[in-house]
């Protein structure tokens, strides 16, 4: 080929090698330096609408400079993202990543693989990090486990599967044929149970929502009933959604009374555990945990108490066969082989409906092997300490007022004032202009709630002092205004 310039051909890779590679250094130091000072930064600024218009210039014909997308990225980018790597982040339930996370992410983004399958090693990690998950839920060795985008996508997952376990792989081909399955979850559960089986065909009319008890865990009393009289109305109950950390307030459904009640009954058992299941990490929350271990399937995301940065959601299914029926399809593309690349079948591609993957289980096994166990299961619990201090500083202050009990790590809370609703969400519109914490509300028993969640690693006892503090400065600024 040397010598016949028509064949060189150019790549897109740099053609100044040491220029790129210097250009590289800046921007990682430029990341490492934004997350050593982020503390220093608002969590959150409003966006100018010259800045916001920038960002609709139409395709480019030509290409840029790096040093000068770089700049763009620092000035334009950076600063106006959601902010939940920032310590004053509060709200929904956000994950603040590590520097470690990040890491790992550009070695896999170096490496490009394809975890859809074939024999390498990458897959090997995913394997090593389901056998770690099959190991902290108590889970058989025949369990089948696999990264995914989020928690939507792993109850989404689970429902197939159960659907597989009711109606046989049958099912992939005939589709329901009007077969009159209902699921069950709880008045607390997120909306993407909802909606898991809106895509599952079944509609979220065979979603029954079953009241809370006082402490906002599913009535286990009332599931049972539910189901019996949906059974006697000739319908076919197949499975339940329980929740471990619920969005609005963190409450735990009682695991091990719905695991005897699903096995009672026959029923599928399912945990969306999307934070809350990772506080099986902290020997001092995992009894709050109890009955998981029955479950036959749990779904939750590693970027949130994980501390993984997005997205490394991950779905675990106690009947590994069952899961790989559902989703293994033959194709003569897909060819497996006893030696060579297209060895190592079962891939992760029979086991979910992505066939290309990216390589998220690397920032996971990274964090994991980084930190240990102990250590992330400390920064969990440590969440959960400093939201039992909030709900007591709360208690102490009599112009605010708590809307709910502490179970975990969500406080919700509010600003006594006439026309509450109203006022509490200025004040966290306030908040977030100010750029000093970033909580979010929710609707708690009715009434409008600031709610915090403490998810972020980074979040301490200041962060909390200056949220109260600003919220009762705004509550009083506008309480008086009016
Ligand atoms: C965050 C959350 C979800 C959704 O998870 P994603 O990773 O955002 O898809 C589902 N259920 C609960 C309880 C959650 O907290």
């Amino acid at each position: 080929m040397e010598g016949n310039p028509l064949m060189a051909r150019e790549t897109l890779d740099p053609t100044d090698w040491p220029g790129f590679r210097d250009q590289a250094h800046r921007m990682l130091d430029d990341m490492l330096e934004y997350t050593r000072h982020l503390r220093e930064r608002p969590v959150w600024q409003p966006i100018p609408l010259a800045l916001r218009e920038s960002f609709r210039e139409p395709l480019p014909q030509r290409g840029h400079d790096l040093a000068q997308l770089h700049d763009r990225f620092m000035s334009d980018i950076l600063p106006y993202a959601v902010g939940n790597a920032h310590p004053g982040f509060m709200g929904w339930v956000h994950g603040g990543g590590t520097p470690v996370g990040m890491l790992a992410e550009m070695l896999a983004a170096g490496l490009n693989a394809n975890l859809g399958g074939r024999d390498q090693i990458p897959v090997e990690v995913e394997r090593q990090v389901v056998r770690w998950m099959r190991e902290l839920f108590g889970f058989p060795e025949s369990a089948g486990g696999l990264f995914v985008t989020g928690t939507s996508m792993a109850n989404f997952i689970a429902l197939l599967i159960a659907r597989t376990a009711f109606l046989g792989v049958a099912v992939r081909r005939s589709g329901l044929g009007g077969h009159p399955l209902i699921a069950y979850t709880s008045a607390g559960a997120h909306g993407c149970i909802a909606q898991a089986m809106e895509l599952a065909g079944i509609g979220s009319d065979a979603l029954r929502i079953i009241p809370m008890d006082k402490e906002f865990r599913m009535n286990t009393l009332l599931l049972e009933q539910a189901i019996i009289a949906d059974r006697e109305a000739g319908l076919t109950p197949f499975f339940i959604a329980a929740t471990a950390g619920t969005v609005n307030v963190g409450a735990i459904d009682d695991l091990s009374a719905v695991a005897d009640l699903a096995k009672r009954q026959g029923l599928w058992f399912h945990v969306d555990g999307a934070y809350g299941a990772l506080a099986m990490l902290s020997p001092q929350l995992a009894p709050r945990l109890a009955g998981i271990q029955s479950a036959d399937s749990i779904a939750f995301d590693f970027h949130k108490w994980g501390q993984v940065p997005y997205d490394a959601g991950f779905i675990l299914v106690r009947d590994g066969a069952l899961q790989y029926a559902t989703f293994a399809s033959p194709a003569a593309y897909l060819q497996r082989e006893t030696r060579g690349l297209a060895a190592g079948s079962p891939w992760p591609c029979d086991f979910g409906p992505d066939l290309s993957r990216g390589f998220r289980a690397l920032k996971a096994w990274f964090t994991i092997q980084l930190y240990g166990a102990e250590k992330l299961g400390e920064s969990i619990a440590g969440s959960c300490d400093l939201a039992r201090y909030m709900q007591k500083l709360i208690l102490g202050e009599p112009k605010l007022e708590l809307l709910a009990p502490v179970s975990l790590n969500i406080v919700c809370f509010r600003y006594r004032a006439q026309d509450a609703d109203r006022v509490n969400n200025e004040i966290v519109m306030a908040l977030h202009e100010s750029g000093i914490a970033a909580p979010s509300t929710t609707t708690v028993n009715g009434c409008l709630a600031i709610r915090a969640a403490l998810v972020n690693h980074r979040t301490g006892e200041g962060d909390i002092h200056a949220l109260l503090r600003a919220t009762l400065s705004f509550g009083d600024t506008i309480t008086t205004a009016v």
